[in-house]
């Protein structure tokens, strides 16, 4: 598929134009690659209004009937892979292989999403009476998502948000709008008009989203601070709010493990999309008798790993996504030069132009140094020795994050014992980042309100509605 130049959202099935349009950038280059439309304040209320006309009919229709529909969704996605997987890694930076498997995942997502049932409870069935509880559509669900994963994370919402029967309104973030708004063009023929709405544009999109009277929930997936805003902005209307928010995640290394074969499976725990993933293992807790062989292993492992543009055979790692991480992330490994951490690797930007960091891997600095008390999203991370696993467990516990997080030993048992300590919202063992369309996946503490995926994740698409029925 050749994709021309010229972006539209999607508003009542109608193909758009932004009342001004603001520039894309090609993060491998800093080349501006497209205009996308800035959606104005009169063109929101517009897609309210096209989200509300279709709303009725929507939820009216058997939920068998919207399964069908998804199914429509994925397979548009899955017809249009390739086309798709290019336009993203361009305005993303990621390469190829990792851009048709987000696309590709979207379409497996929703697949499964769309096997997934609503449930209803019988709370008395008697001679007097009859008491269900059912779970009905909300409304119109405004949807925000991130610039690291722009396609799969907005299809955790918009797959179930549809199958409960809601109405949609999509905002991806400016810095990756391109792949979203394409597949609203390419599902407008797919889905009745006004079922899926697509804008794109500035700051000030999200926050007139968020305090929208005609929206009834919001799910958000960003940093914690600006879904602490969402939250307080969604009570204007009492909107029920999804929030997926920034993460810390610890991996604990018990010393049973073989190194040789954790250790690539550990660097991509941490560095894979560049490490810009909310469940990247941001911080390692590596037992003492086996800390330093596995810091060689993994140190020698990273040193064969290609960094560069991801549209170049043989990427593995492209460029930070956007001049802002570039710069917070350079801020960071400036921070842990000024406190005198010991670099393994990395630790100078990358000659430009592109946003490109080396990977960039640090010896043990102290608990309480910046890189490892905060979210760092990007190719840098701290090797941490602990003397004992209960220091790995009360260290990773000690934040205010809480996404995810996973133990590594050659013992399941014994790690799983160890896991289920995590005060986070997933536990993995011997690995990490699996998730499934069947499985509830959200963060405990600041990482999040509610969840996404499997049936607890279709449920916040839903008001619980019990119904009693007096017999004759
Ligand atoms: P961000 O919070 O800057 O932006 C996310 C989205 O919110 C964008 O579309 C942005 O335009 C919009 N936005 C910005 N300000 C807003 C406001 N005041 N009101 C409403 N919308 C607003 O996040 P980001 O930098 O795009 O993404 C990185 C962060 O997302 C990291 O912290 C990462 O951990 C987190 N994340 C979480 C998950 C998860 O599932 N928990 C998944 C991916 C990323």
């Amino acid at each position: 598929m050749e994709f021309e130049r010229d972006f539209t959202m999607t508003i009542g099935g109608l193909g758009v134009a932004g009342a001004t349009t603001f520039p894309v950038v090609n993060p491998a280059t800093e080349a501006v690659i497209a205009q996308a439309p800035d959606c104005s304040r009169g063109q929101l209320d517009e897609a309210v209004a096209a989200a509300r006309a279709a709303f009725p009919a929507w939820r009216a229709r058997p939920v068998d009937e919207r399964r069908q529909y998804l199914h429509a969704i994925s397979a548009r996605l899955f017809e249009n892979l390739d086309g798709l997987k290019r336009l993203l890694t361009l305005e993303q930076g990621k390469p190829f292989g990792d851009a048709e498997f987000e696309v590709g995942g979207a379409g497996m997502f929703v697949q499964g999403t769309a096997t997934l049932t609503i449930p209803e409870t019988v709370n008395e069935d008697s001679a007097e009476r009859r008491s269900i509880t059912r779970h009905v559509p909300i409304g119109v669900v405004g949807a925000i998502s991130p610039w690291n994963f722009p396609v799969i994370l907005a299809f955790f919402k918009v797959g179930p948000a549809l199958l409960a029967g809601n109405t949609v309104i999509l905002k991806p973030s400016p810095f990756t709008p391109l792949t979203t708004l394409k597949i609203g063009e390419l599902l407008r023929d797919v889905l009745p008009p006004g079922v899926l709405n697509i804008v794109s544009g500035g700051d000030q999109l999200g926050p007139w989203i968020t305090e929208h009277p005609g929206i009834d929930k919001v799910s958000f997936t960003g940093s914690t601070a600006t879904g602490k805003r969402v939250m307080q902005s969604a009570a204007g209307n009492l909107k029920r709010v999804t929030l997926e928010l920034g993460g810390n995640d610890a991996a604990i290394v018990l010393p049973d493990v073989d190194v040789n074969k954790v250790a690539p499976d550990l660097f991509w725990a941490a560095f894979r999309n560049n490490g810009q993933i909310c469940i990247a293992s941001k911080r390692m807790y590596i037992h003492k008798d086996v800390y330093e062989p596995l810091k060689e292993a993994i140190v020698d492992y990273a040193k064969t790993v290609k960094v560069g543009d991801g549209s170049e055979q043989g990427t593995q790692i492209g460029p930070v996504q956007n001049q802002q991480q570039y710069r917070r992330v350079l801020e960071l490994i400036e921070d842990s030069k000024q406190s005198g951490h010991k670099f393994l690797l990395g630790g100078d930007a990358l000659e430009g132009p592109g946003y490109f960091v080396p990977v960039t891997i640090l010896d043990n600095p102290p608990e309480e140094s910046r890189i490892v008390r905060e979210e760092q999203f990007g190719p840098i991370l701290p090797l941490l020795k602990v003397d004992s696993v209960e220091e790995a467990v009360a260290r990773a516990n000690a934040s205010d994050y809480g996404l995810g997080g996973s133990v590594w030993s050659a013992d399941p048992d014994k790690a799983l014992a160890i896991g289920e300590q995590l005060e986070t919202g997933t536990v993995w063992i011997n690995e990490t980042q699996h998730l499934t369309p069947l499985a509830p996946f959200g963060g405990h503490k600041q990482s999040g309100v509610g969840t996404e995926n499997g049936v607890d994740g279709l449920l916040e698409y839903t008001n619980v509605q019990t119904v009693v029925v007096r017999k004759a």
